[in-house]
This record gives structure tokens, sequence and C-alpha cells, in this order.
């Protein structure tokens, strides 16, 4: 094989395959000599990817599901959420796999595909060894994160972790047109804890619990918060679990590099996962597009990126907030949704919002525990 690459892709996962995608559509980059390198094959169902969108989204035609009502549910009561135009939806990572490797093999050898494990990458040639062969590109496009970030003492890093069962009841169970986003019905001890609930038939529903905070639990912790949740909750005795999914996603306001040298970091190694949140799907989706453009247009600051240094503060404020936790995490996110519509608040958490916006919502905020993290924030 010829080791010389317009572009060395590397990781075969949410992000670089997003952006392999779109630029295979670019007739633009069709001579363009690809690498894409991995680990092995991607033919598992290793997550499920939900976020809110409004209209068809690039990767429309592998949506699962999608919802255009979502609930928030607390102690004190329930919301349902003004979409707007927005829905949730939802794509099982196989099928996702499925689509992106099938353009792939569409593309003939204009796509090289390495699986083996990257254990280096130069910035400075854009060299990039994976088992001890080097593959040389003019940019590297990294999802892979060779090192873990070395944070500053100021800075964050919460997790957002969780375990998700597939369930399946012989009785109707569950409206398939609502799904909860939030239901913080359920003990607080270990941090900011919800459920969500998606029903995908009225038999059958991803139940997914869910924390924000420092450490993972124990297996059973997460299996006993699941039994209790559906027994207590749902007001199910009896269910098979069909399929168990578990994540744990970095909450952090740490800056990831988004270019050095020849490499350009993608999805999570390069910071595109939400702080505040841990949603990264839609961020990818932007990136990607950038990217593309970033090339096309042989751009170098769509091609470095950056993300808004204001809303970089807000997630560090909302971090700050739930990691302190001066105010039960489940009380400010349940009021900020209670206080604000839902459509503003996605725009917000798409880093897409407007000042006024943006204004309304920290006004609505609980006010005593968000000033006192801004006030940190900025000091
Ligand atoms: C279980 C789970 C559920 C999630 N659900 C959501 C969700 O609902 N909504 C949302 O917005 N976000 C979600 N996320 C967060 C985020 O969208 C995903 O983590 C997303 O896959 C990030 O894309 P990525 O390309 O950065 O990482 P990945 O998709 O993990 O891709 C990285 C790739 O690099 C490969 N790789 C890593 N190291 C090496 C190496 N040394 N050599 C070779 N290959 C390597 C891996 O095999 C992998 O294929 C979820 C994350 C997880 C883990």
């Amino acid at each position: 094989m010829n080791r010389q690459f317009d572009y060395i892709i590397a990781g075969a996962g949410g992000a670089g395959l997003s952006l392999l995608m779109r630029i295979l559509d670019e007739p633009t980059l069709l001579r363009k000599k690809i690498l894409l390198i991995d680990r092995g094959p991607k033919t598992a169902n290793d997550r499920t990817w939900c976020f809110w969108e409004k209209g068809n989204g690039y990767f429309e035609e592998t949506v699962y599901r999608r919802w255009d009502k979502l609930r928030v549910k607390h102690p004190k009561g329930n919301i349902n959420l003004s979409m707007n135009g927005y829905s949730y939806k939802m794509i099982r990572s196989v099928d996702f796999y499925q689509h992106c490797f099938e353009r792939i093999r569409n593309a003939g050898s204009r796509v090289q595909l390495v699986y083996g494990s990257v254990t280096e990458i130069k910035d400075d040639t854009g060299e990039v060894t994976v088992d001890g062969f080097t593959y040389q590109g003019g940019i590297v496009f990294s999802s892979i994160l060779l090192a873990p970030p070395q944070l500053k003492p100021t800075q964050h890093y919460l997790l957002q972790h969780f375990r998700g069962w597939w369930i399946e009841t012989a009785q109707d169970s569950f409206d398939p047109d609502t799904a909860d986003l939030m239901d913080f019905r359920v003990p607080q001890e270990h941090g900011c804890t919800f459920v969500y609930v998606m029903p995908l038939s009225p038999k059958k529903a991803l139940v997914e619990y869910t924390l924000f905070s420092e450490k993972e639990l124990d297996s059973e912790q997460y299996d006993s918060g699941l039994k209790n949740y559906i027994q207590q909750n749902l007001g199910l005795d009896s269910y098979s679990i069909k399929e168990v999914e578990n994540g744990v996603i970095p909450m952090t306001n740490y800056r990831f590099p988004g270019k050095q040298g020849k490499v350009i970091f993608l999805g999570t190694a390069g910071g595109q996962t939400k702080a505040s949140t841990g949603y990264t799907f839609s961020n990818m989706q932007k990136h990607a597009a950038a990217l593309v453009r970033g090339l096309v247009l042989n751009n170098p600051q769509l091609l470095a990126g950056s993300n808004s240094s204001r809303f970089l503060l807000y997630d560090s404020i909302l971090l700050r907030v739930l990691k302190e936790a001066k105010m039960p995490g489940a009380d400010v996110l349940f009021s900020i949704f209670k206080r604000n519509r839902a459509s503003t608040v996605f725009r917000f958490l798409d880093n897409d919002s407007e000042w006024y916006e943006e204004a309304g919502i920290m006004i609505k905020a609980p006010w005593r525990v968000f000033t006192s993290a801004a006030i940190a924030e900025i000091m």
C-alpha cells in the first residue's frame, strides 16, 4: 500500500465517519486519497445517539425513532416541553456504521481502510503510526485521545455516566408518541440523577439511568437504580431486558485543542462534547460541515475551528453549579425547563441562541447559585 494520503482520518467513530461522509459528497474533493483507521470493524451497536433537531438532518435516513412530544418530570410536577418544530431523534450506532461503511465501499479505492491500534500521531509531519507501520497525511483528522487531558486546577471534570436497558413487556406499557427527556423522580444521593424513557412501541422502551457526578457507580447500583425506577415509576414488575448500553461521557471545560500542526481534532477529543450536557452528536455534525467548507475553500480559520468563548463561559458556570451542588442539580435543570421555552433552551444548549435569549435564561435561573458560580468563573 502507498502510505501517503491527502487526508488521514484516525478513528472511525461518530466524528470520523460524519466528516468522511461529507468529504465523499464534495465534488471538489473527489481526487483526495483518504485513509481511515480504527481498531477494528464497526459492527456492534455500541451506543445510541439521541439529540434534538429541526427538520431533516444529514443522517435522517439512519434515524431509528423520533418524538415530537417530550416531557421533563420532577417531584414538583411534570412539564410538557414546547418543541416549536424540534423533534427528539434516536440513531442506533449500528445503523449509522452500516450506512457509512456502505458508502465507503461504494467510494472504491479513494478510501483505504486500515485496522489496528494508533500509537502515535506526529503533528509536525502528519505521520500516524499503526501497529508499527507509519502512514503520512497532508492533514490528519483525529478523534483519538492518546493521552488524558491535563486539567488546570480551575477546570472542572464531571462525568455523565449511565446504563440503559432496552426492555420489552408482554402488555402495552408505553405511549410511543411521548419520550421522557429527564425524569428526576429518583433518589439524588449520588449526585444529579435522572432517567430517560424512550418508548419505541407500546411494548418496548429504552430506559436509561443517568448521573452527572464525579465518579462512576458500581455495576449493581446502576442495575438497582433501573430496577427500582421501572417498578416504582413505570409500575412494571415483569419485563425482559433485550439489550444493555453503558456509557461514560466527559463533561469538562478543559480546552481541547482544535488543531495542532497538521492534526485537526474531532469529536470528544476535539472538544465537541457539550461540557454542561454531554451531548455531542449535533456538534459533530456542525463541525464536520465547517471542516469540509474549510477544505473546499482552503480556509485555515474554518479548519482551526473554535468554540465561542461566551458559550464556554456558560458551560463553565453550569458545570460549577452542578459540581458544587449548592442547589440540587435536579432542581436547577428542572427550573431551567420550567421557566423557559424548550426550543430556546435547545438553541442555548446548541450554542445557537442570541444574547437576549441567553440573558433571559440567566435572569430566570436560580439567581443565587448562578450568580456566585458566575463570579467564581469570571474572577
Ligand atoms: C454509550 C454512549 C452513548 C452516547 N449517547 C449520546 C447521545 O445520545 N447523544 C449525544 O449527542 N452524544 C452521545 N454520546 C457522546 C458522543 O456522541 C459519542 O461518544 C460519540 O461517539 C463521540 O464521537 P467520537 O468520534 O469522538 O468518538 P467515538 O465514536 O468513540 O470514535 C472514536 C473511534 O476511535 C477509535 N479509536 C480509539 N482509540 C484508538 C486507537 N488508539 N487506535 C485506533 N482506533 C482508536 C475507536 O474504536 C472509535 O471507533 C454517547 C457516548 C456513549 C459512549
